[in-house]
């Protein structure tokens, strides 16, 4: 997995227009093969409808060339020249000649009742009987089926009463081939209309005609249905992209086809609108394209201000470096992969030592100058296989995948040594350590919450252990944690139990007399015994509790301590009391309730306490010196000593450190050290004494460094209030000893 991946911009966008550009095509394809496939139903249907309309044409024309001879052969005036006494000029004239000239039938044919031939016509001219031998096969074949339906009508009888009678024409139809012309032959019986003149016999004559099937009859037809280049055509040939209707002997065999190109409004429609379609697709696919790219603009702004938040939401300002909410996210996931065998995450605690230092005294641009050096160094020593984070403060963590322990012990390693290096920055030289803390999980089922803590828990082991180092989770070191947790509580309750009490510890002249006592917390925990302030004071400062701690100290000395007029006292404040707002105003109002007078009391502060530019601090001291007290430089020559501070808070007293005191052996060297510490109070107008002072060699070598106050386990062990009211000859405060 990659710890840093980002999310990809071109996914993203070919995941938006993807779907939009398909959808536009695809539908624009869909539109295509949509109409080409109505273009081809409407072809279709029209065809079909037009093969109906031309098979029922042509069924209408046979009817209607029946119609036209059943008017010249059933007639009264017929059944007179043809079956009473044969009149062949009334037949020239009525049927032969007339039937050619109006309605072009080639061949007239007249039989007697016995089918004798009595008249044969060819275009209108009468022609010798032997003209009938082309059509009297066809001729003989339809004659039957026009006697049986001659039998079936049955004699015609004059109607009593009426001058009519109505007979429905006989008549059959075939269609021949002959000499290379189709024809249409129509058998029709002869007989009466009005009845006037009846036929002689049972059976009447018959007259055959022909129609050829020819341009002038397919011309009337096509313009009468409106059919396009209609042919005559072999029906064997079935041409491409033409319609027909096959004409069939009396056998069925099929002799010619009425053959046309059929109408296609579909594509008739289509040719009208392919080029305004076709504009229309362009144009649409135009403006999706112009959508598109828009659109794409407007994502693309839309993406990155969204990375731009994302990125502002998920990174440390400072820094850049991700923040608390994308370390979570990234170790989640990395979590959740977790699996039995597989490669193993380390979680690195990075908290740089002495940062607060630089932060209160070189103040905070001296600090985020170094947190972003800090940042880069961890950048360039982790390179892109880790992840790095910063949790806020100097707190950082670095993600790390590796398959070998060793990888992890070198990156520590490389990150220690890289932090240490000295920092060259606007304010001068910074140097910061760090210490690490790390958790390595090998096992699924662990939460980021967890895996975090663990690793912070291994990074105050380093802290405790001395700094800069690196110390690896294990579960015991869990327990001790709740341990500082659960004595965090109890310190808290203290405050209100009764477990905290104040001991004296006295300081003495030259002589050996008291001049002056230091006031020391003691806290007897009611299940584990006496804890050293060095164990709880920094506690409390850690967690904000040293704001109460200090006042309770402050009531307490200036109750048990006030009637005490010749000795002086000495309270040790934090530097964190004294960075408070209103702590100043807290001292006032503890010296008033108990009526102390502020000259006998001198604050013991540390160096670097005082060290910086805080102006909170400033104002505070000022504040206890214009009330009297005095001020003492504790531990005196372990900080950040300098000249500045002590001229610039008006210092009283300097406090020499008891590790300058262990130092004074033969060797000379902690003489020189304490002696140039004496000359320089003593040059600035300083007060001087040495603490833990245990031993009267200790005492004489102080005393030849010009060194006049002491104390320390020689002179005088820490004692409650009324060990040194009777020490000091005074009487056990009232207020004492109603306190218990
Ligand atoms: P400190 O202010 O430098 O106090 C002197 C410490 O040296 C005391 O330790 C004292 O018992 C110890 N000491 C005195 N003489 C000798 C000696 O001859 N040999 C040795 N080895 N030690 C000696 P303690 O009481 O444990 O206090 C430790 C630190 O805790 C103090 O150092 C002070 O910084 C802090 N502290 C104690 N009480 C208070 C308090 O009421 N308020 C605050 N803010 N800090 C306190
Ligand atoms: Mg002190
Ligand atoms: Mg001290």
């Amino acid at each position: 997995m990659n710890l840093l991946a980002d999310s990809n911009r071109d996914w993203r966008r070919a995941r938006l227009f993807g779907p939009i550009l398909a959808m536009t095509f695809g539908g624009l394809a869909l539109l295509v093969v949509l109409s080409n496939f109505l273009v081809q139903r409407f072809d279709i249907v029209a065809a079909e409808q037009e093969q109906v309309l031309v098979e029922h044409g042509f069924a209408r024309q046979l009817s209607e060339l029946n119609a036209v001879v059943a008017t010249q052969v059933d007639w009264d005036d017929a059944i007179a020249a043809l079956d009473h006494k044969f009149d062949a000029e009334w037949v020239d004239f009525n049927v032969g000649n007339y039937l050619y000239t109006f309605n072009g039938f080639s061949h007239t044919f007249v039989l007697d009742r016995d089918e004798r031939m009595l008249y044969a016509a060819v275009k209108g001219e009468r022609r010798a009987l032997g003209e009938f031998a082309k059509f009297e096969t066809v001729a003989r074949r339809l004659i039957p089926t026009i006697r049986r339906a001659e039998v079936a009508r049955g004699p015609i009888r004059p109607r009593p009463g009426k001058n009519n009678i109505v007979i429905p024409p006989i008549q059959k139809n075939a269609i021949v081939q002959m000499e290379g012309t189709t024809y249409i032959v129509t058998a029709t019986l002869v007989q009466p209309d009005f009845g006037k003149i009846l036929p002689k016999g049972p059976r009447a004559p018959i007259v055959i005609t022909a129609k050829p099937v020819d341009a002038a009859m397919l011309g009337a037809f096509s313009g009468r249905y409106l059919l396009d280049n209609l042919l005559l055509l072999d029906p064997t040939i079935l041409l491409e992209g033409r319609q027909q209707i096959v004409l069939r002997n009396l056998d069925g065999t099929g002799l010619a086809a009425l053959s046309w190109e059929p109408r296609q409004p579909g594509t008739a429609l289509r040719r009208q609108l392919q080029w305004p379609l076709l504009g229309g697709i362009v144009m649409l696919g135009f403006l999706a394209l112009l959508v598109t790219r828009r659109g794409k603009a407007i994502v693309n702004e839309l993406i990155t201000s969204e990375t731009r938040a994302r990125h502002l939401a998920y990174h440390d300002q400072l820094t850049q470096l991700p923040n608390r909410a994308l370390l979570f996210e990234r170790l989640r996931a990395l979590l959740a992969a977790r699996r039995v065998g597989g490669s193993k995450l380390a979680v690195i605690c990075v908290d740089l030592d002495r940062f607060k230092e630089v932060n209160d005294t070189l103040g905070h641009h001296a600090g985020d100058e170094l947190i972003q050096t800090v940042a880069a160094r961890l950048r360039e020593t982790c390179g892109d296989a880790a992840l790095i984070a910063r949790l806020g403060g100097d707190e950082f963590v670095v993600l790390l995948e590796f398959a070998e322990d060793a990888q992890v012990r070198g990156l520590s390693e490389r990150i220690l040594v890289a932090v240490a290096e000295r920092i060259e920055s606007e304010f001068g030289w910074l140097e910061v350590g760090c210490s690490l803390g790390v958790a390595v999980i090998d096992h699924p089922g662990v939460e980021p919450t967890e895996a975090l803590r663990w690793a912070d828990v291994a990074m105050y082991r380093s802290k405790d252990g001395g700094r800069s180092r690196v110390t690896f989770f294990e579960p015991e070191m869990d327990d001790a944690l709740r341990a500082r947790r659960s004595l965090e509580a109890d310190l808290r309750a203290a405050l209100g139990d009764g477990s905290l009490r104040m001991v004296y510890q006295p300081q003495v002249d030259r002589n050996g007399q008291i001049t002056a006592v230091e006031a020391l917390l003691r806290w007897d925990h009611p299940r584990r015994g006496a804890i050293p302030p060095g164990i709880f004071v920094p506690l409390a400062e850690e967690t904000g509790l040293i704001l109460p701690l200090g006042e309770f100290v402050l009531r307490r000395v200036f109750t048990e301590t006030a009637g005490w007029s010749d000795l002086r006292v000495g309270i040790n404040v934090s530097a964190m009391q004294l960075r408070s707002q209103g702590f100043a105003a807290v001292v006032t109002r503890q010296a008033a309730q108990a009526g102390i007078d502020p000259t006998r009391y001198e604050i013991e502060l540390t160096e670097t306490a005082l060290l910086g530019d805080d102006p909170v601090t400033a104002s505070n001291v000022e504040a206890l010196k214009r009330l009297g007290f005095s001020i003492a430089l504790d531990d005196f020559g372990t900080g950040y000593s300098s000249l500045s501070v002590l001229q610039r808070f008006s210092v009283n007293r300097i406090k020499i450190d008891r590790s300058f005191v262990c130092a004074l052996d033969d060797s000379g060297e902690g003489e020189a050290l304490v002696d140039a510490m004496v000359k320089l109070a003593r040059s600035l107008n300083l007060s001087v004494i040495a603490e833990g002072v245990e031993t009267e060699d200790q005492r004489k070598r102080l005393m030849a460094c010009g060194c006049r106050e002491f104390q320390g386990y020689l002179t005088g062990m820490p004692q409650g209030a009324d060990s040194i009211a009777a020490l000091a000859g005074y009487a056990a405060s009232e207020q004492v000893r109603k306190q218990g």
